[in-house]
């Protein structure tokens, strides 16, 4: 089968995460560069060796990188920002952009779409000029994949993209198009004596599109899609208007999403009628569920009377990038759960029996895994939801009369976002009781250790809402994922985040409920330590939906709603063991949000229930805080208004009070706590500096509305800066104080 399957790129940390050790020793200098380029190339090989068995006769170049494709493009096409020039060294550079050391820091780090890896974010200026294109890596994996026996299709950022994600202004972007072009321009030119197909990546295509930006497509393809055969790729929606563009260039073909851009199906027609090749992204590249093989066929065949199937071929909806490996190594999954699985090298399968059915004909023989995901009792559940269910029952005025009763807090209330260092010895206790090694009891112990340390600590800097530390959580999501039944973990289901990190994101493949309380115990036990309120600290639904791999058979909605029952039980134990705040942390409710503005009320209709849902049984004295992370707030605003928590924490002191600003613009009427300081330095902030953000803050709102608090994560912290910060901290809001 020739040129009929086509993948848009390999994870490329390693089944046994090789990239992350390599990396790493290098970097701490335990092994050598050339040491760290023979594992590059060994995965390499191996990944192109998979993805060749697996029938495809085309494999991904260029998809590798030592830390981030886009920061390869920058080198490539000569777009490294000036302020890293005075480093010799190629290696050196790379890195320092990529990792900052004593005298530059890092280039921005950002979510690529609504996926959960991080590219480093180019930075342009007005008075920026491109240097020497450099086609190096390009044409040595192109090489190496030659030298193996592997013909391949070059992956590569396309110009759209570089500039739609670039960090500078409108000007610069108009400024900078033409010189950008002719450096592609040069590179293909450079690439086209390789005689292979280029795929150029275009996802930003499928954002709403501003006016100019369709016309710059056309200029942008009618000059690159003459460099030999040039494949657009756009994927996580559909890119309807680009399409219609793009078909008038000289590009060969496209590559469309058709999982997450079901509506790419309008544009058939006119494919149709043009002379473009088009790959069907039909196996989602961004979730773990097998494939429905017989769907997806009845899909390709409508497809097919549209478009005749010699200009069709197949594909992951988007590079693999955002899957874990390989089934091979789950050894503790229970057969039911691991039966509905498919990773990055079963979708090759997948993808290469579906191509072999559609194009040959042959009859699919799928087995199929009986697992069951409904539970009699959740169901029930959510059948008998009222409206009520998703209101307090006081509104925000009687709930703040009834805490200032209660807590009798003075003005300015110093607080933390809920963890605190997470030392060595707290991991290896957490490590030993999972693997058996000590006892539950020692466990215990240990842990409320801990939490008194904890405690006693947030007394005598005179913090006067405490937490308890979150040392029994390796990681937020995790802790309840864990507890809740309709979860299920994988040993080895790494996905890159961003350089050598990677994430193992739980597995929600059933119906949610939870059969015990959670985190009453130590919430309790906290509390029972001291006069001061002691918060509750749960994770919200929808951040543990959105960092989860989500069950597919039923729509997000109701999977949010189970969990937001859940969520909602504990709450209700916690503040009838006496835990009258309660922080329910949805640090990820932002980045749920769909690429397409269309698509937005419904996200956030479910998304905004889900908490209401998990929330509203508080009872009048009960306070509620929730807690998002650094975000643009503007275009949401209404929304977390409509959240209705008492407090919200939101994570801002690198922006100063900017995006403090829109709270004021609403009127919003409920208590905020903007972070006075940044937590991911080790640097310790002087009083004066968080005096005078303070000071700013309160420009914004005034004192009655304001919580004075750290930014969140303090557990990637050590002690000893978190104290004097936050000694700091409280220096400062005392100071403040006193001048009222
Ligand atoms: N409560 C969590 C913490 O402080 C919140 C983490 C987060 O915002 N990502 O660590
Ligand atoms: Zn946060």
């Amino acid at each position: 089968m020739i040129n009929k399957i086509t993948v848009l790129g390999f994870p490329r940390i390693g089944e046994k995460r090789e990239l992350k050790t390599a990396l790493e020793n290098y970097w701490k200098g335990i092994i050598s560069l050339n040491e760290l380029h023979s594992v590059s190339t060994e995965l390499r090989v191996r990944h192109w060796k998979l993805q060749h068995d697996s029938g495809i006769d085309q494999v991904a170049i260029n998809d590798f990188s030592l830390y981030d494709n886009m920061l390869d493009l920058m080198v490539t096409i000569g777009a490294e920002p000036d302020r890293f020039s005075d480093i010799t060294d190629p290696t050196q550079r790379y890195f320092t952009m990529a990792r900052g050391d004593v005298t530059h820091t890092a280039l921005e780090m950002t979510k690529w779409f609504n996926t959960n890896y991080h590219y480093l974010v180019p930075e342009l200026h007005s008075a920026f000029s491109f240097g020497k294109i450099n086609s190096a890596k390009i044409i040595n994996e192109y090489n190496e994949a030659k030298a193996n026996g592997y013909e391949g299709r070059i992956q590569l950022i396309g110009p759209i993209t570089f500039l739609a994600l670039s960090k500078c202004s409108e000007e610069v972007r108009a400024h900078l198009f033409d010189s950008l072009l002719n450096q592609y321009a040069t590179l293909l030119e450079m690439l086209q004596s390789l005689g292979t197909d280029i795929i150029i990546h275009e996802p930003s295509l499928v954002c709403d599109p501003m006016p100019n930006d369709l016309s710059l497509v056309k200029i942008a393809y009618d000059k690159l899609g003459r460099f030999g055969k040039i494949w657009v790729a756009t994927y996580f929606e559909h890119s309807n208007e680009a399409t219609a563009v793009l078909v008038n260039t000289p590009i060969y073909g496209l590559v469309l999403d058709f999982v997450h851009g079901d509506k790419n199906h309008t544009s058939l027609e006119l494919l149709s009628k043009s002379d473009k090749h088009v790959v069907i992204g039909i196996i989602n590249g961004r979730n773990v569920w097998k494939n429905d093989l017989h769907n997806s066929l009845t899909t390709l065949t409508t497809i097919a009377s549209t478009i005749p199937k010699e200009r069709l071929s197949l594909g992951i909806s988007c590079s693999l990038l955002h899957v874990p490996y390989s089934l091979k190594h789950e050894n503790t999954l229970r057969a039911e759960v691991k039966g509905l699985l498919s990773f990055a090298e079963e979708k090759l399968a997948e993808l290469s029996t579906l191509s072999q059915a559609f194009f040959t004909g042959q009859p699919l023989s799928v087995e199929f895994t009986d697992t069951t995901r409904s539970d009699e009792a959740v169901q029930k559940r959510l059948m008998n939801l009222t409206q009520n269910d998703y209101k307090r029952s006081y509104p925000f005025t009687l709930r703040q009369e009834a805490a200032h009763d209660l807590f009798d807090l003075p003005i300015l209330p110093t607080t933390t976002i809920g963890s605190f260092p997470q030392t060595a010895e707290i991991r290896k206790t957490r490590q030993e009781f999972k693997k058996g090694i000590i006892t539950k009891e020692q466990y215990e112990i240990a842990m409320k250790e801990a939490i008194k340390q904890c405690v006693a600590f947030q007394e005598s800097v005179d913090i006067d809402v405490l937490v308890h530390g979150e040392f029994e959580r390796n990681d937020m999501v995790e802790y309840f994922g864990e507890q809740l039944s309709g979860f299920a973990f994988s040993s080895n289901g790494w996905v890159q985040s961003y350089g050598s990190r990677c994430v193992k994101p739980p597995l929600l493949y059933g119906d949610v409920s939870r059969t015990k309380p959670m985190t009453v115990e130590w919430s309790v036990f906290a509390q029972s330590l001291t006069e001061r309120p002691m918060k509750g600290m749960l994770t919200g639904p929808v951040t543990i939906l959105n960092w989860s791999f989500v069950r597919d058979d039923q729509p997000k909605a109701i999977t949010a709603t189970q969990i937001a029952l859940a969520i909602r039980d504990e709450v209700d134990d916690l503040q009838r063991a006496g835990v009258k705040m309660i922080q329910v942390d949805e640090a990820a409710f932002k980045e749920g949000y769909p690429l397409r503005c269309k698509d937005r009320a419904a996200y956030e209709k479910w998304a905004l229930e889900s908490f209401l849902l998990s929330t509203a049984v508080a009872e009048r004295d009960t306070q509620i805080h929730t807690h998002m992370c650094y975000s643009e707030f503007t275009d949401i605003i209404k929304t977390i208004e409509a959240m209705d928590a008492d407090v919200i924490s939101i994570e801002t002191s690198r922006s100063g009070n900017r995006l403090l600003k829109i709270f004021a613009a609403v009127a919003y009427a409920q208590e905020v706590g903007p972070g006075v300081y940044d937590i991911h330095s080790p640097r310790v902030p002087s009083v004066e500096e968080m005096e005078k953000q303070i000071h700013e803050l309160l420009e914004v709102l005034p004192a009655e509305q304001l919580w004075i608090n750290p930014d969140c994560g303090l557990k990637t912290r050590g002690w000893s800066e978190t104290e004097s910060s936050l000694k700091n901290m409280v220096k400062a809001t005392k100071a403040v104080r006193a001048t009222f």
